[in-house]
């Protein structure tokens, strides 16, 4: 069982027509961080997702999130609260801005933050004397979250939610695309995600006035004068004409790189239909519609064969030069993070010792799908 090229997790996959886009930048010399791929990437994003939303094509999901909160008032002192279960880039922030986390945990069926933890931690947060500026939701995997619950709480406090989709392009619930739920919404269009700008994002408002703030404080908050003039902080955040024609090119291939990731989703669930505890983290809901960005499964070693517990699969995986990872460690687990305020259980905590993502791209070949079979399944035989 020879394979000698390694099998990632996530990589970029061209449609064909980047390079055009690319050239059309370059044969009108718009090598800037504006010009008409940003315009039209935008536009295609927009009519992707939903008619009546604003879209603001920006250099990270980082750069997204740290608007967002600039957007929704976010300032010195202020409390945020967050899913715990996430990627540093959903927090870190809250604390660029100088406001203070508190983190929640997941539940088990989304993986996502659960609705009665997130209701304590703004009980107590107001206790302690301050109501939370706002509430960061994240769609793990593609997975959405819990979005009515959520806005249910949400709204009894009216406190807005800046909706972090950076894993979610594509995925929908009851029919509304994921990115369109949230007060200020954030995609990524990083290497490793469902589509790529190389690097990338995407600031989503449902006001012209808001997409306007963005794009003020994103190209440096430069009052209008003939000299450069500021009255506000502003960031370098725009996206490149250069990268928004790869987003362009990739839009043209979007849902077919997602009918891809699924089936290698189904992929996985055939694998492990027979193998005692391990369960394909998968949503049987008709209500959602995950883009399966990446395909994780749990691993329960009380019911696997020998006690197979996550780091045997994962060593044994690496060795055979297929990559896997451990999920998101929890935030309020990081030493950066741990002395925050964290309301809920272990949930998040089980998730992140027994749980582990596969390789789950939409370029992946037979060859390397029976490599991946040939290696799981000789562990469990
Ligand atoms: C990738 C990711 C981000 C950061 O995206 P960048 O475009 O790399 O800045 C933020 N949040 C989540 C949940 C992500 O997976």
């Amino acid at each position: 069982m020879n394979n000698p090229h390694k099998i990632y997790l996530s990589t970029p996959h061209m449609g064909g027509t980047e390079l055009d886009f690319i050239k059309e930048a370059f044969d009108t010399n718009w090598i800037a961080p504006m010009g008409s791929n940003v315009t039209e990437f935008e536009n295609d994003l927009k009519k992707y997702l939903s008619e009546d939303v604003y879209v603001t094509a920006l250099n990270s999901a980082t750069s997204a999130i740290h608007l967002g909160l600039i957007l929704l008032d976010v300032k010195a002192g202020d409390v945020v609260i967050c899913q715990s279960m996430t990627f540093s880039a959903s927090t870190n922030p809250i604390l660029y801005q100088g406001a203070t986390p508190v983190f929640v945990d997941s539940e088990s069926e989304t993986w996502n933050i659960c609705p009665m933890n997130l209701e304590t931690a703004i009980q107590k947060t107001i206790q302690n004397g301050k109501i939370p500026k706002a509430i960061i939701t994240v769609h793990l995997y593609g997975t959405p979250y819990k979005i009515d619950e959520i806005r249910a709480v949400a709204n009894k406090y009216n406190i807005p939610i800046l909706e972090d989709s950076a894993e979610a392009l594509g995925s929908s619930y009851k029919g509304q695309k994921c990115g369109t739920f949230g007060d200020v919404c954030v995609f990524s269009f990083n290497a490793n995600k469902i589509i790529t700008t190389s690097g990338g994002g995407a600031l989503i408002t449902h006001n012209p006035k808001l997409k306007e703030k963005a794009e003020f404080i994103a190209s440096q908050a430069k009052d209008k004068a003939p000299h450069y003039q500021h009255s506000e902080l502003g960031y370098n955040y725009q996206m490149s004409n250069i990268c928004a024609g790869i987003g362009r090119g990739q839009m043209t291939v979007l849902d077919k790189h997602i009918a891809l990731r699924r089936e290698m989703h189904d992929f996985y669930v055939s694998l492990f239909e027979n193998i005692p505890g391990i369960t394909v983290h998968s949503t049987t809901n008709p209500d959602y519609f995950a883009n399966y960005w990446i395909t994780s499964i749990l691993i329960n070693p009380k019911e696997t064969k020998n006690g197979i517990d996550r780091e045997t699969i994962r060593l044994i995986l690496l060795d055979s030069n297929i990559e896997c990872r451990p999920l998101w460690k929890p935030m309020h687990l990081q030493p950066l993070y741990e002395n925050y305020p964290y309301y809920g259980g272990e949930i998040a905590a089980t998730l992140f010792e027994n749980g582990l993502s596969l390789p789950s791209g939409s370029n992946l070949s037979d060859s390397d799908r029976n490599h991946i079979s040939d290696v799981l399944l000789k562990l469990f035989l």
